[in-house]
């Protein structure tokens, strides 16, 4: 059975054509919607082809109550994938609204690479309906910081883009420089899950500045991707020192992979 789509409507039908004003339809012809994955236009609600719809894997349950992993079979609540069993994460529960395959990469690459800003409520939308329970219960989102180096050079921060998009949509307050990325850590693509590790190990510092903002607080760390979960382990680990009571993680995409057991 094919899985619902959050946020898409099917274009076809006149019971599902969105109600627009006229300063709207004026916009879509000034500014005609154009597909995330190929630029070209695109009619309809939903920034992407049918096709390419078709090809996205949203996540949903069962999945590990800890990293939210997807789960083949779920015998009991709050279930725990094998690796949470063996090592529980320096985060107490992450959740992503897509797998990380060909077309959420390509999402993904549009938001850091082309800067598609126009993606991010509908990207958003999708996080906070994978997200709920955790938006639920933040204080604080924090989005996962560029080192500066990085930052002047792309220009933007897509995790800052994501967590203000997601943060629209909830009570909970943002704190975009919460974090500071004191070490300018290597592209981590190609690393193994132990060399990623090491790779992002200590990068993070909450700045003095923003404590007060962070201790006692439930925090809700927003990145675009989770991949083997160092980034967002190092991140929650210099949030916790700083007195954060808890640290869910919300990302777009995570590797649908569980996380290598360490034994
Ligand atoms: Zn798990």
């Amino acid at each position: 059975m094919e899985k619902a789509s959050p946020g898409y409507v099917a274009a076809s039908g006149p019971s599902h054509k969105p109600r627009r004003t006229r300063l709207g339809a004026l916009a879509g012809v000034i500014w005609p919607q154009r597909s995330l994955i190929t630029g070209r236009e695109v009619a309809g609600p939903g920034a992407l082809e049918p096709e390419h719809w078709s090809k996205l894997h949203f996540l949903s349950d069962p999945l590990c109550a800890c990293c939210g992993v997807p789960l083949d079979l779920a015998v009991e609540e709050d279930q725990l994938c094998g690796a949470c069993l063996v090592r529980r994460p320096v985060y107490n529960r992450a959740r992503a609204a897509l797998a990380y395959g060909d077309v959420s990469r390509e999402l993904v690459l549009a938001l850091k690479y082309q800067g598609r800003r126009d993606s991010l409520d509908l990207l958003a939308r999708w996080m906070a309906t994978a997200g709920a329970e955790l938006l639920r219960d933040a204080d604080v989102i924090v989005p996962v910081p560029l080192h500066y180096f990085r930052l002047v050079r792309r220009g933007f921060n897509q995790s800052v883009w994501l967590a203000a998009a997601v943060a629209r949509k909830s009570s909970a307050e943002i704190c975009v420089d919460a974090l500071k990325r004191i070490r300018a850590t290597p592209i981590q693509g190609g690393l193994s899950a132990e060399g990623r590790r090491r790779n992002v190990q200590a990068a993070f510092r909450v700045r003095r500045g923003q404590k007060a903002r962070i201790t006692d607080k439930k925090i809700l760390l927003v990145d675009d991707v989770l991949t083997t979960g160092a980034t967002a382990e190092a991140c929650s680990l210099a949030l916790k020192r700083a007195g954060a009571q808890c640290v869910d993680v919300l990302t777009l995409a995570r590797v649908a992979r569980p996380r290598t057991v360490p034994i």
